[in-house]
């Protein structure tokens, strides 16, 4: 059976056909413009699904059915996406909206959500039954699976586990909370921190962007700890592990068999794994019983199509 993903964000519109396996077999994309009405940008969800199935060979009425990552939430009782900062949404009838152009049932899911049931559906979480996904990205964004099925609580906000407040009175959040661990976990905590802290002295981070602090990001400070600059490293075990904290927080929330950290700030791989490993420990409440291995997403931008699909 071949099911159209897509994969929906405030810059694009990324839609594949994708078999039961996970593979995908055709891509297509076209520019969200989210500042138009969202019939518009549905119009066009609908669009590149059909374009979709066409570049994959398959006959419209052969596609078992659509679904769509969100970068938000759905009111799974109503079909109503209630906000999508993203997007510009609010109140959106996307599932019923894009049913009626389509003649399919549709899935809506939100997109960290999405990425974690790729990645256990085909992806360095199969085999398993429980399994977390954190993409550490502009912000923190967690997918939870849950006995091989996508977790999403009473009212479709289990998962947001960067706004779970680790730092009492700590930075500011865009949730309007203080102290949330996406405050400490995300790149953009990362770019905080090295621009408060590394362009003031003569290091790495500094000759890297010539003081300049608009040239940094999260990909130089870590290449700089990489490098084994002092200051950046000194940086970047601290970033580790807040990280760290918020992952053995995962353990006594779910318990699951595997973690796998995924988002741009997993592109530094082993060696981030490396640095959350004692941090990581020594948070653990159980030791005495197995605890989940931390690993890397293996899907990178794909997840976001195929973990639709599966929806
Ligand atoms: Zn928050």
């Amino acid at each position: 059976m071949i099911r159209i993903g897509v994969d929906l964000g405030g810059t694009g519109i990324k839609t594949g056909a994708v078999d039961e396996k996970g593979n995908i077999l055709s891509k297509v994309s076209r520019p969200t413009r989210p500042q138009r009405h969202y019939d518009e940008v549905i119009a066009d969800i609908a669009g590149t699904a059909r374009d979709a199935a066409r570049e994959a060979g398959c006959d419209w009425d052969g596609i078992g059915g659509v679904g769509v990552g969100i970068p938000g939430v759905e009111d799974a009782s109503t079909g109503i996406v209630p906000l999508c900062a993203n997007l510009y949404w609010r109140d959106v009838p996307l599932r019923g909206r894009l049913g009626e152009l389509l003649g399919k049932e549709v899935h809506v899911g939100n997109d960290a959500t999405v990425a974690a049931l790729a990645e256990h559906v085909a992806g360095a979480s199969r085999g398993t039954e429980n399994s977390v996904l954190v993409t550490l990205g502009t912000g923190v964004g967690t997918g939870v699976i849950l006995n091989g099925k996508p977790f999403s609580g009473s009212h479709g906000v289990a998962t947001e586990l960067g706004h779970c407040v680790i730092r009492i009175d700590g930075e500011l959040c865009t949730c309007g909370n203080r102290g949330c661990w996406e405050r400490y976990a995300s790149a953009t905590a990362l770019i905080r921190e090295a621009k408060n802290r590394l362009l003031s002295e003569d290091g790495a981070v500094y000759r890297a962007v010539g003081g300049d602090p608009e040239a940094l990001n999260a990909k130089i400070v870590l290449d700089c700890a990489k490098s084994g600059d002092p200051g950046a490293l000194a940086l970047f075990k601290e970033y580790a592990y807040w990280i760290a904290l918020g992952l053995a927080n995962i353990v006594s929330t779910y318990d699951p068999e595997i973690i796998l950290l995924g988002g741009g700030v997993s592109a530094a791989g082993d060696f981030l794994l490396r640095a959350i490993q004692s941090p990581y420990e020594k948070a653990i409440f159980f030791k005495a019983m197995p605890y989940a291995p931390i690993g890397l997403a293996a899907l990178g931008n794909d997840a976001g199509i195929i973990g639709a699909a599966m929806l």
